[in-house]
């Protein structure tokens, strides 16, 4: 008998010719993800089975593995030889916790195991209520499933825990964005449900120091390395906006800065993209929750770019972005209270219904191009490798 992990994933994207891909790219990001750690994985119809790794680390290992987009669940289990009377053993051995009522669920694939799947529930649910006297029989709302799973490897497995994963694609299998990160709320967030989708994020964060401070930045290369836990090593594009920001404070219309600025922000961006073959920007604007995310604005933004924007967030409401940071351990960073380059000569009313003739008419008195391209020469590069510091 030894330990093992069940490693569930999403059969629905599995279907057809990508099959084989998504799992070779599902088994790789697991790999990854446990480097350093000794195990071996397997798949066998429709499960991956990780084994051979040290008991005592088996608490970091599913905590890792719940991180690995593609995966649904994972099922710490008992792996034995399936025979009736091993099985009859081993679920004596059980962990029944506080549950008062519970159901047996078999799965035999191994057809010739010599007792049906029903034969067997009733014949094991039997052995557990001479032992456990608490216990009742609830079929259809049950405390906890034991769950066994007999394979055509000849082996049972016996589980009565599972625990969640993120659920989602695996990383990779979308192609690769660039993240507009700042230091708030949404973008994390934003970039956390691209990669989810499948997406690979290199990320790109602007300051404008000596406006803007060196906590201000660290908070972001913070955040950069908490998403990296799900979405993989992130290579961070910092660029400087500072003369930008004077630029268009000079020259254009307070009303039109932040358009200016989110219309620079977004050429910027697609340089970083063509230059590092990357085939979408995705922000954390959400609609309506300032007046620079109005559909109004983002056309205005969309239009100097030609490729695609993923605004993930679009359609949550503030609560349910941060509920998501919560949970994947950015919300504590992101309300650390350094400003965003946004938030420097911050005019009082922006422009809530802006206009793609007014804002070139703005930018008539700059030299986009050769602020952009002066902003891209002199970007620094930070490598953001997953799990580790960076
Ligand atoms: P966030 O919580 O992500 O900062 P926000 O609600 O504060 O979003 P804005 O400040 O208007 O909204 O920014 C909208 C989006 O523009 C951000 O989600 C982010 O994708 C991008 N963005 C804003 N500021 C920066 C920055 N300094 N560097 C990189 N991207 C930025
Ligand atoms: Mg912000």
């Amino acid at each position: 008998m030894k330990k093992v992990l069940l490693l569930k994933f999403g059969e629905l994207f599995l279907k057809g010719k990508n099959r084989h891909e998504f799992l070779k790219m599902l088994m790789k990001n697991i790999s990854k993800k446990l480097a350093g750690y000794q195990f071996r994985l397997d798949e066998t119809q429709g499960r991956l089975i990780l084994s051979q790794y040290e008991e005592e680390l088996e608490d970091d290992i599913i905590e890792k593995v719940q991180k690995v987009f593609g995966l649904i669940a994972v099922m710490p289990a008992l792996e034995f030889d399936a025979t009736l009377e091993n099985i009859e053993q081993r679920v004596l051995d059980l962990d029944f916790g506080d549950s008062k009522t519970f159901k047996v669920e078999s799965k035999r694939a191994d057809k010739r195991f010599a007792m049906t799947s029903m034969g067997l529930n009733a014949h094991i649910g039997g052995v557990i209520l001479d032992k456990f006297d608490w216990l009742k029989v609830d079929l259809y709302n049950p405390d906890v499933v034991v769950n066994i799973e007999i394979r055509v490897n000849g082996k049972a497995y016996l589980y009565n825990k599972l625990i969640e994963c993120c659920g989602g694609l695996p990383l990779g299998s979308a192609g690769k964005g660039l993240l507009l990160l700042s230091g708030g709320i949404d973008s994390p967030v934003a970039g956390y449900m691209m990669s989810k989708r499948g997406l690979e994020i290199e990320a790109v964060h602007f300051h404008s120091y000596p406006y803007t401070s060196v906590q201000a930045k660290e908070k972001v290369l913070q955040l950069a390395k908490e998403i990296s836990e799900y979405c993989g090593d992130i290579k961070l594009h910092v660029i400087s906006f500072t003369e930008i920001q004077e630029e268009i404070h000079k020259n254009c219309d307070p009303e039109y800065m932040i358009t200016i600025m989110r219309r620079i922000m977004m050429r910027i961006a697609e340089k970083l993209c063509k230059q590092n073959n990357l085939g979408a920007i995705i922000t954390g604007e959400s609609l309506g929750q300032v007046a620079s995310q109005t559909m109004q604005s983002m056309t205005v933004t969309n239009a100097v770019v030609s490729l695609p924007v993923f605004r993930p967030v679009l359609a949550f409401d503030k609560e349910e972005i941060m509920d998501i940071a919560k949970r994947i351990g950015t919300y504590e960073t992101s309300i650390l209270p350094y400003e965003d380059c946004c938030t420097v000569f911050l005019p009082k009313n922006p422009v809530i219904r802006p206009t793609i003739a007014r804002a070139e008419y703005n930018e008539s008195f700059l030299n986009v191009d050769a602020l952009v391209e002066q902003a891209v020469n002199n970007e620094e590069i930070i490598y953001i490798r997953s799990g580790k510091d960076y």
